[in-house]
């Protein structure tokens, strides 16, 4: 049993691998840092979170749609966006370890320490002073930080800092056979831009009114200074995001609205509100009116999985400037053309896949007085579970695999279903635990005398007898959406 967090996150990751859940790239030539590739039922997972994130947003909104646009766009967006001038992290290396940090985290870092050692008024301090160093973008203060609150390399256990540098995150290549640097194209870091310059061609051609929003599930590419904690922070990876165009004035309404509707979309999943907090941001980019971060409470403490952002009319405006297209729409309520103020909602796929994966894995002890006994449970919601449920004939012979396969041919078409006769049935149980099934359907002698079956419940391991005639409906009815999205 995990006895502590560190414990808890080190058992989530080595499940991961050993069910098939997420590995890391190009393992066999040693990896590829902060890259990982999904598995045969990671790649599952993730597809039902997406559909998750797409019902709840575009299917269940008549005024949201989806796109799907291309990761290569045209340079000068990032120019207009001030990707190319601003999207950087401030780094700095120990020149012992040859080891690079985010300063930024490093304070953090220490901010955190002091909380826990209960000196807040130390904390509070050093939040205001690194806060007021990053919004001036003064490098040589965050430096002066490091050193006024003796902060050292983990690695290296020295103060021997270098400079802080800007570090820009964004990763480039060249389209075409020209490398002199004119074709040079970026790999996108965030979804949303490819959204805001299909504003009008997504408005004109859906006929679309505001308020309305544009949703977008795509990769992501950023040149993170450090990368760690799994696939928490990633320098490929995917993002859900939706912008939400309104009149300019209305924007706070909308705020709020999306605010309270991103929290209850994260727990309609049943997971604790306890382990969810906002966070609103202290500092705000410069293009926003209002920012907050949902947080859940990771092994690693409280961390961002969604931001919810007003973007003022900052992206839509400077992209009107940057290409010289209109970038309005005419309101006929109020007779009026204006540049649409934006509220985004923007969730890493990859942080709700940890996020989720963690607050379902469970090792439970079953011992009893006479028998040590466990299991590893991932009490994942029957909508998310890879598989909706496994066949299991009870031995491997006197016609049960047959009468298994025929409810397996039933089912397959509607329900992702695992089906499996290796091992006896109690191992078999246990596995499908693990990559959290939510059924077992068990087939034995009395099946083929009576067409019933006995269906295994994985949290509570009850088991009841059905006809097979009922296990279309009854399943249908355990995993459907509409048990979280009514
Ligand atoms: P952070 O402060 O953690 O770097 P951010 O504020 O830069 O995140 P946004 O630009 O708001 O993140 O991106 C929206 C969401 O995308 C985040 O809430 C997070 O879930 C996800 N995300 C951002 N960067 C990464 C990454 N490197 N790997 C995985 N997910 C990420």
């Amino acid at each position: 049993m995990a006895k502590n967090n560190d414990e808890l996150f080190k058992n989530v990751i080595s499940h991961a691998k050993e069910y098939g859940f997420v590995f890391q790239s190009s393992e066999i030539y040693d990896g590829l840092s902060a890259v990982y590739d999904y598995g045969q039922l990671g790649a599952e997972l993730k597809n039902n979170i997406k559909t998750y994130w797409w019902k709840a947003m575009v299917q269940m909104n008549e005024n949201i749609v989806g796109i799907d646009s291309a990761i290569f766009m045209h340079p000068k967006i990032w120019k207009a966006s001030g990707h190319v001038d601003g999207f950087n992290d401030p780094m700095i290396d120990n020149k012992d370890s040859k080891k690079r940090y985010r300063a930024d985290q490093l304070l953090e870092d220490k901010i955190s320490r002091y909380e826990k050692d209960g000196k807040t008024d130390k904390a509070e301090k050093l939040q205001h002073d690194m806060d007021e160093a990053l919004k001036a973008e003064d490098l040589p203060r965050l430096k002066a930080l490091i050193e006024e609150h003796e902060i050292v390399c983990p690695v290296s256990g020295t103060r021997n800092w270098t400079d802080v540098r800007q570090f820009n995150l964004m990763f480039s290549t060249q389209m075409g056979a020209m490398a002199d640097g004119s074709d040079e194209v970026y790999l996108r870091p965030e979804t949303a831009q490819g959204i805001f310059v299909n504003f009008l061609n997504v408005q004109k051609s859906g006929r679309m009114k505001i308020p309305f929003g544009i949703a977008q599930i795509g990769k992501a590419f950023r040149n993170e200074v450090i990368a760690r904690q799994f696939i928490m922070r990633m320098r490929e990876f995917e993002q859900m995001e939706m912008q939400f165009f309104v009149r300019p004035g209305t924007e706070m309404e909308w705020y709020k609205h999306w605010k309270e509707t991103r929290l209850k979309w994260h727990l309609a999943l049943g997971t604790s509100p306890d382990k969810y907090r906002f966070h609103d941001h202290s500092k705000l980019a410069h293009y926003a009116n209002a920012a907050v971060d949902i947080e859940f409470e990771f092994p690693f403490g409280f961390k961002e999985v969604e931001g919810i952002h007003s973007r003022t009319d900052f992206d839509l405006s400077q992209h009107q400037e940057f290409s010289g297209k209109k970038m309005q729409f005419f309101d006929p309520e109020i007779n009026q053309n204006y540049v649409p103020y934006v509220i985004e909602t923007s969730i890493g796929l990859d942080r709700f896949f940890l996020l989720t994966l963690i607050n379902s894995f469970e090792e439970q002890d079953l011992s009893t007085a006479d028998k040590q006994d466990s299991r590893s449970v991932l009490h994942l919601h029957p909508a998310l579970a890879p598989y909706k449920a496994a066949v299991l004939p009870l031995t491997k012979k006197d016609g049960l695999p047959e009468k298994a396969r025929e409810i397996m041919n039933r089912l397959k078409l509607d329900f992702n279903m695992a089906y499996d006769e290796k091992d006896s049935i109690g191992k078999r149980y246990r596995r499908q635990d693990a990559i959290g099934t939510p059924f077992c359907i068990t087939v034995d002698h009395q099946s083929l005398e009576d067409n019933t079956v006995t269906i295994r419940h994985r949290d509570s391991m009850e088991q009841e007898r059905v006809a097979i005639d009922e296990l279309e409906n009854m399943i249908a009815k355990l995993v459907s959406w509409k048990n979280i999205l009514s």
